[in-house]
C-alpha cells in the first residue's frame, strides 16, 4: 500500500493519547463516568483505529453542566471578541489541515484527495464566515439573544464540515455547545476540540461527549439544553422530533434525501456526465444532497448512459489515502451491506445493473460505482436512499414529465438540472421541490449561502444570514416606552 504524507504525524497523534480517547469537558478529556468504551474502525483496512468513552447520563448531565456555566459568559463577550476566537480557529483549522484531513480520510474511509481539497478548506471557510457575522453581532442581531446551551448530533459522511457547520454558528453568536459526533466517525471532533482548547477557547464552550444513538437520546432528552440541532437520518429526525415536541425546546433538522439530477437533450453531455460522478461518486455517494436519481430525456438517454459507462471504467477505487484515487472505502461494514441489499433488491424489481470492471482493494469496506439503468419510478431503487455509490437512473419526454417525475419524493434537499438553454433550465428549477437547485453544476457548498431541505428533508438553514438566526432568538424590549394609541 501507498505511505501517503501526513500519515505518520495522524499515527503520533493517536499514539499520544494511546488510541483511546475520553469526552471532552470543562477543557479536557474525561473517561466515561460508568467506564465503558467503544470501538471505531479503519474503514479501508477493517483495523481498529481508537477506542471512545462511550457517553452516559452522568457524562451528559457533565457536559451540559459545564456549558451552562460557561454560556453567560461567553454570551457577555462583544461579538468583536468572540470573532478574535472564531478567527483563531479557523487559522488553527488550516495550520493542521494536513493532520486533520489525514485523521478524517483514516476514521471515515474518505480519499484523502477529497478531505484535503473540500472537508477541511470548506471547515475552515465556515469559521471565517461566522467570524464576520460575530463581529457583526450588535449591528445585525442587536435585538436578538443567544438560544443558550445547544446539542448538536451529527452523522459520518462529513464529520468535520458538519462539526463546522454546527459549531461555528452556534460559538458566533453567543451560544455554549455539547457535540456528539457519530459512533463511526468521532476523531476530528476530538482532534478539534483537543486544538481548539490548544488555541484559547474558553473550556465549557464546546464540549463533546462521544457514544452512540443512546448517547444521542440523553442529549435530544436533556432539561436543561436549549435547542437540538441534528443532522442524520429521516427515521432518527422523526423520533428526535416527537421526543422535543412539547418541551420548549428549538429544533432543527438535517435529514436525508433524493436528489434528481435533470438531464435535458440540449445539455453539455460530457458536462453533465462529469457531474454525476461528482453528484453521486463523490464520497462513495454518501451524501445526503447526492444526485442519486439520474433523469435523463429519452432521446438522449443511449448516447448519455454510453458516455457514463466509459467513464465509469475510469474511475480508481482504491485506498483512501492513496492521492491518485476517485473513491475509497464505505463508512462501515453494515452500511456496506445495506448498499448490497438495495442494488440486488432493484435488480429483482427489474433494474438493469451496470459496474465496471474494476479492482476493487482487499480487507475493507468497498464498493463498485454503480448504474441501475430501466427503473421504474415506484420501485425501493428509485424511492429510498441508498447512501451509496450508486445511480438510479430513469427517462422523461417532456420537461412537465421532468418535473412531476424529480418531485415525486418525499425528500426536497437539492437538485441539479443541466440544459444549455437557459430558459428552459431556469423554468425547471424554479417548479423543483428543493431546498437548492443547481444548474449545470452539482454538489456545490458555500458557508454564505444556507443550506438546507423541503418535505422530509427537514427544516431550517446553515450557512449564511439565514443560518445565523436558527441560533438566536427575538427579544422585544418594551416596557415604560409602550404606547397603546393607534
Ligand atoms: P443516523 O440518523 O443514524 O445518525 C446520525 C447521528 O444521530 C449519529 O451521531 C447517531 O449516533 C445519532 N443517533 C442515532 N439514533 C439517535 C437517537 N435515537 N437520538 C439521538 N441521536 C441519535 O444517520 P447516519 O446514518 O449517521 O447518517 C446518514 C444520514 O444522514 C443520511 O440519511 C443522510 O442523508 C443524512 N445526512 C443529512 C445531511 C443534511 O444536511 N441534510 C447531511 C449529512 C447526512
Amino acid at each position: 500500500g501507498p505511505a501517503p504524507e501526513g500519515d505518520s504525524e495522524a499515527r503520533a497523534w493517536l499514539a499520544r493519547h494511546k488510541g483511546a480517547f475520553g469526552h471532552f469537558i470543562n477543557g479536557g478529556f474525561v473517561a466515561s463516568a460508568s467506564g465503558k468504551t467503544f470501538d471505531s474502525f479503519e474503514p479501508a483496512t477493517g483495523a481498529l483505529l481508537a477506542k471512545l468513552a462511550l457517553g452516559g447520563r452522568e457524562d451528559v448531565d457533565a457536559a451540559v453542566a459545564a456549558a451552562r456555566k460557561a454560556q453567560g459568559p461567553w454570551a457577555k463577550l462583544s461579538g468583536h471578541a468572540r470573532a478574535r476566537h472564531l478567527y483563531a480557529l479557523a487559522r488553527m483549522i488550516q495550520r493542521h489541515a494536513r493532520l486533520i484531513a489525514v485523521v478524517e480520510a483514516l476514521d471515515n474511509g474518505k480519499p484523502i484527495r477529497e478531505t484535503r481539497d473540500i472537508d477541511i478548506p470548506l471547515a475552515a471557510r465556515h469559521f471565517y464566515h461566522h467570524a464576520g457575522w460575530a463581529q457583526l453581532q450588535e449591528t445585525e442581531f442587536g435585538d436578538q439573544m443567544p438560544v443558550g446551551v445547544v446539542g448538536q448530533v451529527i452523522p459520518w459522511n462529513f464529520p468535520f464540515l458538519m462539526l463546522a457547520w454546527k459549531v461555528a454558528p452556534a460559538l458566533a453568536l453567543g451560544n455554549t455547545v455539547i457535540l456528539k459526533p457519530a459512533e463511526f466517525t468521532p476523531l476530528t471532533a476530538l482532534l478539534f476540540v483537543e486544538l481548539a482548547s490548544a488555541a484559547g477557547l474558553p473550556p465549557g464552550v464546546l464540549n463533546v461527549v462521544t457514544g452512540e444513538g443512546e448517547t444521542g437520546a440523553l442529549i435530544v432528552e436533556h432539561d436543561d439544553i436549549d435547542k437540538i440541532a441534528f443532522t442524520g437520518s429521516t427515521e432518527v429526525g422523526r423520533l428526535i422530533r416527537e421526543r422535543t415536541a412539547g418541551t420548549g425546546k428549538s429544533l432543527t433538522l438535517e435529514l436525508g434525501g433524493k436528489s434528481p439530477f435533470i438531464v435535458f437533450d440540449d445539455a453539455d453531455i460530457d458536462a453533465a456526465v462529469e457531474g454525476v460522478v461528482d453528484a453521486i461518486w463523490f464520497n462513495q455517494g454518501q451524501v445526503c444532497c447526492a444526485g442519486s436519481r439520474v433523469l435523463v430525456q429519452e432521446g438522449v438517454a443511449p448516447l448519455f448512459h454510453e458516455r457514463l459507462k466509459r467513464r465509469m471504467g475510469t474511475l480508481r477505487v482504491g485506498h483512501p489515502l492513496d492521492k491518485a484515487i476517485d473513491m475509497a472505502a464505505i463508512v462501515a461494514p453494515v452500511q456496506l451491506q445495506r448498499i448490497e441489499s438495495l442494488v440486488s433488491q432493484g435488480v429483482t424489481e427489474g433494474a438493469a445493473l451496470y459496474q465496471p470492471q474494476i479492482e476493487l482493494p482487499k480487507g475493507g469496506s468497498f464498493y463498485p460505482p454503480t448504474l441501475l439503468t430501466a427503473v421504474q419510478p415506484t420501485s425501493v431503487v428509485a424511492t429510498e436512499e441508498i447512501f451509496g455509490p450508486v445511480a438510479v437512473s430513469m427517462t422523461f419526454r417532456t420537461p412537465e414529465e421532468a418535473i412531476q417525475l424529480a418531485n415525486h419524493s418525499r425528500y426536497g434537499l437539492a437538485a441539479s438540472v443541466w440544459s444549455e438553454t437557459i430558459g428552459l433550465a431556469l423554468h425547471v428549477a424554479a417548479k423543483l421541490a428543493a431546498g437548492v437547485v443547481w444548474v449545470n453544476a452539482t454538489n456545490l457548498f458555500d458557508a454564505s449561502s444556507g443550506f438546507g431541505g423541503k418535505r422530509e428533508s427537514g427544516f431550517g438553514r446553515e450557512g449564511g444570514k439565514e443560518g445565523c438566526y436558527e441560533y438566536l432568538k427575538p427579544k422585544a424590549w418594551v416596557g415604560w416606552k409602550l404606547r397603546t394609541e393607534i
